[in-house]
């Protein structure tokens, strides 16, 4: 049994209990086979995968809050500090019920790869908690992130651990969250990204991901003799992610025909209107069966059942594991070019494989989705800065570090002999500079 495998087993043993984390791993390691074997004998005598696969630290807390009825109620607040050897740790606060350590942890892990391939200096973290922001009222949300922030207070800093959004934590909830931090710290800092832009924001990191998902995308298709222009495109999710994947592939001359939520599905044929899943999502909160009401002749579908459809280039935008075997087959057979994921390991490792070895384009999330924590870095930078950079300026930087990614995982993949393997390109790429900064700081 070689390196890898060992202390693969030996993290399937010990976490047997963190399939989601495990998952990550195990994805991971396989593609990083190669690498490893030129340099066994060095991985092996400093520990590299031992600790690489083994956080910092990781920080769990009670968040008791009240809410409208005056009853305290209580979920669980993390934080996993993975890895900060390339810069301080950043990564996302999750709020979902489907939240636990191990969904934290696959985030923390990816996080650290998706991180060094921006080319910035930032670390991998992650954060969250069981709460669903879902039906409570602004003052319960408010109640909650004040409790949370009060407790992880303690952990962030501008130069150490800077959270941003992610699912079910958007602009309100960073804003309930800053003015908390600022309150006990008594500090006006970056200390989370996602700001709004009167308090430090960065302009574009609303639309960051699913831009940069859109600008890797394209270059893609370019580099294999097309572009969005004239595509069908499938986006699964109606949240933050797929409603700008969705804008900029419009943008681009592209159609899209669905959009989805954890209750089902929509298909427009004559291509999703965007306005109107603002209002439902954005404005009113509420569910996208009351899209039809703006658009009779589109359909609506309880459930599961994007990747029925017919199409040229499919998104999956929404959350992990939502793209399975089934799916891979059904897009296959529909004649789908390219999957490039703008959530955290939304495809299954069965579901990857299928694609690839039908020779489908694949890019995963830690390149394709990492426009959002490049954009945060620059709100980062902006912030020390103390300026703000115009919507063209960050615009055009998120453009080129994206196409930066896309060559950057398409190199790193020809040089183990596994062209247009994105997947092992990605980690490939993304290792080896935390294993350079790791190697040179030492046992630590
Ligand atoms: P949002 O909360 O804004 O939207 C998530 C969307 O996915 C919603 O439409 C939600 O439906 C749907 N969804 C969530 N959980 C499930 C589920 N279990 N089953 C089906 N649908 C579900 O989150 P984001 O758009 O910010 O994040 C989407 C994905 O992108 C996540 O994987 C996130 O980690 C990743 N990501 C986000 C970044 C960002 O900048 N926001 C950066 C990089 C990655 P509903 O409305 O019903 O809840």
């Amino acid at each position: 049994m070689g390196y890898t495998e060992r202390v693969l087993e030996q993290v399937r043993k010990k976490y047997a209990y963190q399939p989601e984390f495990l998952q990550a791993v195990s994805e991971v390691f396989e593609s990083l086979e190669k690498v490893i074997e030129r340099n066994e004998s060095l991985y092996e005598k400093e520990a590299i995968l031992e600790r690489i696969t083994e956080p910092d630290r990781q920080i769990m807390f009670r968040v008791p809050w009240v809410d409208d009825s005056g009853k305290v109620r209580v979920n669980t607040g993390f934080r996993v500090q993975f890895n900060n050897s390339i810069g301080p740790y950043k990564g996302g606060l999750r709020l979902h019920p489907s939240v636990n350590l191990s969904v934290i942890k696959f985030l923390g892990f990816e996080q650290v790869f998706k991180n060094s391939l921006t080319g910035l200096p930032i670390g991998g973290g992650k954060g969250g908690s069981d709460f669903d922001p879902k039906g409570k009222s602004d003052r319960e949300v408010m109640a909650f992130c004040q409790s949370f922030m009060t407790e992880l207070c303690k952990y962030i800093g501008a130069d150490t651990d800077v959270p941003a959004g992610d699912i079910g934590t958007g602009a309100r909830e960073i804003g309930y969250m800053f003015g908390q931090y600022k309150r006990i710290r008594g500090l006006y800092e970056g200390v989370l990204t996602g700001k709004g832009l009167s308090y430090g924001g960065s302009l574009v990191r609303t639309q960051a991901t699913g831009y940069g998902l859109l600008y890797l995308t394209e270059e893609l298709l370019k580099c294999h003799g097309s572009g969005i222009d004239g595509k069908i495109v499938a986006v699964s999710g109606a949240g933050n992610v797929a409603i700008y994947a969705a804008e900029k592939a419009m943008q681009l001359g592209g159609k899209v025909v669905t959009l989805s939520d954890s209750n089902g599905w929509i298909y427009d044929k004559d291509g999703v209107d965007l306005d109107a899943v603002k209002e439902i999502k954005e404005v009113n909160r509420a569910r996208l069966s009351e899209y039809t009401k703006y658009r009779p002749n589109a359909e609506y579908h309880e459930g599961r059942g994007v990747w029925s459809v017919k199409c040229d280039v499919a998104l999956p935008c929404a959350t992990q594991n939502e793209l399975l075997i089934d799916d891979a087959k059904e897009l296959v057979k529909n004649g789908v070019q390219a999957v490039c994921e703008g959530a955290n390991m939304p495809t299954s490792i069965e579901a990857t494989k299928y694609l690839q070895e039908n020779g489908v384009l694949f890019v995963p999330g830690k390149a394709a989705n990492a426009g959002g924590v490049a954009t945060s870095a620059l709100e980062m930078s902006q912030n020390s800065e103390r300026l703000s950079w115009s919507f063209d300026e960050v615009d055009a930087k998120l453009g080129g570090i994206m196409t930066g990614i896309y060559h950057n995982i398409d190199d790193a993949a020809a040089e183990y002999d596994m062209k247009g393997n994105y997947v092992a390109g990605a980690n490939i790429a993304g290792f080896a500079k935390v294993v350079d900064a790791m190697l040179a700081h030492g046992a630590c």
